[in-house]
């Protein structure tokens, strides 16, 4: 079977292998560990190994490199980019530290190493509102997605200035369909992720991150729940609930792009070396930089 050369190769190496929650089912089967971005990220910076295989989307697998340099990271799947991280450059930080010359600029993780480069510090959608809370400043860019930013706005008397990216997956997803839901599922609590749209964040029960939203689901003495963030979420929560029950707000939340990656896409980092990250030195130690004064925000 696939799996027990993956797991022979694993140990030949010494690998370990990092999948979101996103990835397929048969993935999160054979990592060593799955998570959001920020414990993947943890994990990344932790783990004692010469290997990282990372099962998930470029900026991912950057920030694994970033936080690990002396360690070989492999993206499992070369193709996986996040159409969100690509809409933020450098100059339009740049730009928008021109307008906004007191301004800290927090980035959001699913960004490119040389936006996190030109940043002040990095957040994921679990600590955001603490990361700004954190710094002295009156007046916070937030790149690059206006979702998670006017979420985290709510939060803060800070003026939080928005760039204007988005994932394309949660905004796809509307408040017909969370009327639709409501009323094919009228018992059970509408969990999302903030990277959704105003109106369907604010028909939430509960609003967080993927972690967050798998552990409310847990702790939670509700039965059922319709799920506002992509469906690979699906996995881990019905696996940890055989007594309850998941819907899906709509079948649009699937991620093209984490779906990429396959086992044998595993077996040939781990066989062949294939998708090692190199990264610049120089934007690197600057885009590592704001990864690490991520982590160290309690
Ligand atoms: S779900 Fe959205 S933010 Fe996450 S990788 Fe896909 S496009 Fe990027």
């Amino acid at each position: 079977m696939i799996q027990d050369r993956i797991a022979e190769l694993k140990k030949r190496k010494n690998a370990v292998i990092l999948a979101h929650f996103y990835q397929m089912p048969e993935i999160q089967d054979i990592a060593d560990f799955v998570g959001d971005s920020l414990e993947l990220s943890r994990r990344a910076r932790d783990v004692d190994a010469d290997v990282i295989v990372f099962c998930g989307v470029w900026f991912m697998a950057g920030s694994a490199k970033l936080l690990s340099p002396s360690k070989i990271v492999m993206i499992a799947n070369g193709e996986a980019g996040c159409p969100m991280a690509d809409m933020a450059t450098a100059g339009d930080v740049a730009r928008l530290r021109e307008m906004h010359p007191k301004a800290a600029v927090v980035t959001y993780v699913n960004s490119s190493v040389e936006v996190k480069a030109v940043s002040d510090i990095c957040c994921t959608s679990s600590n955001a509102v603490r990361i700004v809370e954190s710094l002295p400043n009156a007046e916070i860019i937030f790149v690059p997605d206006r979702n998670l930013g006017s979420y985290v706005a709510r939060f803060t008397d800070k003026k939080i200035i928005t760039f204007n990216g988005y994932c394309p997956t949660h905004h796809r997803v509307f408040i017909e369909h969370v009327d639709a839901a409501r009323r094919a599922q009228p018992n059970a609590e509408l969990l999302v992720h903030p990277e959704c749209v105003r109106e369907v964040v604010d028909a939430a029960d509960f609003v967080g991150s993927t972690a967050q939203i798998i552990a409310y689901a847990g702790a939670s003495s509700g039965k059922e729940f319709i799920i506002g963030t992509e469906e690979g979420v699906l996995h881990p929560l019905k696996r940890q609930n055989p007594d309850k029950r998941f819907y899906m707000l709509s079948d649009r939340l699937i991620c093209p792009n984490m779906k990429k990656t396959s086992l044998e896409d595993v077996v040939a980092c781990l066989e062949e070396g294939v998708g090692a990250i190199e990264i610049d030195p120089g934007t690197a130690d600057a885009a590592a930089t704001s990864l690490f004064r991520m982590l160290e925000v309690k």
